[in-house]
């Protein structure tokens, strides 16, 4: 489906032309043999940029979350994530497909959680329990609304975790968000995890590609699952040239996307029956609620006028800013979302709020 407007996910950009040039200029050579200059190119930047002392370059993120979940575990192994995380709700079940592990979902504003509640989830080492073994967060939390978690949050449960003798996951599929937003590096956001995965066909707008960094040993281990799992390339330069362009052009400017979110939670404020949580990132949640229509009843309304949201919920959408969203398309945006809020004849705004 095509739509004007596409506020579905930031997943939903084309690439530009200047990156499509990048990609077919790239260099290239059998990736699985380290022959790809750009592969190699990215590789290097990619585990400098976030600290870590080797990476390797995947087709997907979700490969990445799953090829870390297979290094650091034994089946029967215990995950320990956010109730709302990726890993859990939209993996297809991998983790106990392919890895035989349990997850553990904890509870947490925003998709965060601290260091006593992992404490609590932590099982006693007694052979009648499964044994927890890795703790997984995301930076930004996708269903927690785009939340940054604060250093002092990740430092506090990754101090747990070591106590603990978990290791440790940063699912960073907007890694690069979380850092703009927050104006902290991302070498500092992804230090003391094992591991480490940043996607480029989120807010960088790169039409495939995931990084997954970590010790070289660990890197080693998850080469072994990248060729198991039918994850290693040929000529992957062309998919890692994408990915070197959006280093270069598309982080800084995450910075608008954010403007933009933020413009779009201002210019619904106040609207009848909708209650807006205050975006941190790219991500605008509405709860739709009190204007008596379901989630679904208002994303057909809003696709009468030409733009999409996802359902993250009854009564809760969830809208994305991304590359291909302009300034003047978020106000046609919020337009759009007044008209079917005020058409919907629910409670007023003052009930609402
Ligand atoms: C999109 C996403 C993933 C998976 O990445 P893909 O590249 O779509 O496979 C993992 N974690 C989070 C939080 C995501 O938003």
């Amino acid at each position: 489906m095509r739509v004007a407007i596409d506020l579905y996910s930031d997943t939903k950009t084309r690439p530009t032309r200047g990156m499509r040039e990048a990609i077919a200029e790239a260099e290239v050579g059998d990736e699985q043999h380290f022959e790809d200059p750009t592969v190699d190119r990215l590789v290097e930047r990619a585990a400098t940029l976030l600290g870590q002392e080797a990476a390797v370059f995947l087709p997907s993120g979700t490969m990445a979350n799953e090829i870390a979940i297979l290094v650091h575990c034994r089946p029967g192994d215990e995950l320990i994530a956010h109730a709302d995380a990726h890993i859990l709700n939209f993996e297809g079940g991998a983790a106990a497909a392919l890895a035989g592990v349990m997850v553990r979902p904890v509870a947490g504003d925003k998709g965060m959680f601290d260091g006593q509640t992992l404490s609590e989830a932590i099982r006693p080492d007694r052979r009648h329990l499964p044994r927890s073994r890795l703790l997984s967060i995301e930076q930004t939390t996708n269903l927690g609304g785009g939340a940054v978690w604060p250093l002092q949050l990740t430092d506090d449960v990754l101090a747990t975790a070591r106590s603990r003798g978990l290791a440790t996951h940063l699912d960073g599929a907007r890694l690069m968000n979380a850092s703009v937003a927050s104006g902290v590096g991302p070498e500092r956001i992804a230090a003391g995890f094992d591991s480490v995965f940043l996607d480029f066909t989120k807010g960088l707008g790169a039409p495939f590609g995931a990084i997954l960094a970590g010790s070289a040993a660990f890197i080693n281990e998850a080469w072994r699952w990248k060729q198991r799992l039918g994850g290693s390339m040929r000529q992957a330069g062309m998919l890692a040239a994408g990915c070197l362009y959006a280093l270069d052009h598309h982080v800084e400017r995450l910075a608008e996307d954010h403007a933009n979110a933020r413009l779009l939670a201002d210019e619904l404020a106040g609207a009848n029956g909708l209650t807006v949580e205050r975006p941190e990132t790219n991500m605008v949640f509405i709860d739709v609620g009190a204007t008596g229509l379901s989630a679904e009843e208002f994303n057909a309304r809003l696709l009468q006028h030409d733009l999409r949201v996802s359902i993250q919920g009854a009564t809760r959408l969830r809208a994305v800013t991304h590359l291909d969203v302009t300034r003047e398309q978020i106000f046609l945006a919020a337009q759009a979302m007044r008209t079917v809020a005020a058409s919907a004849g629910g409670a007023s705004g003052d009930r609402a709020a």
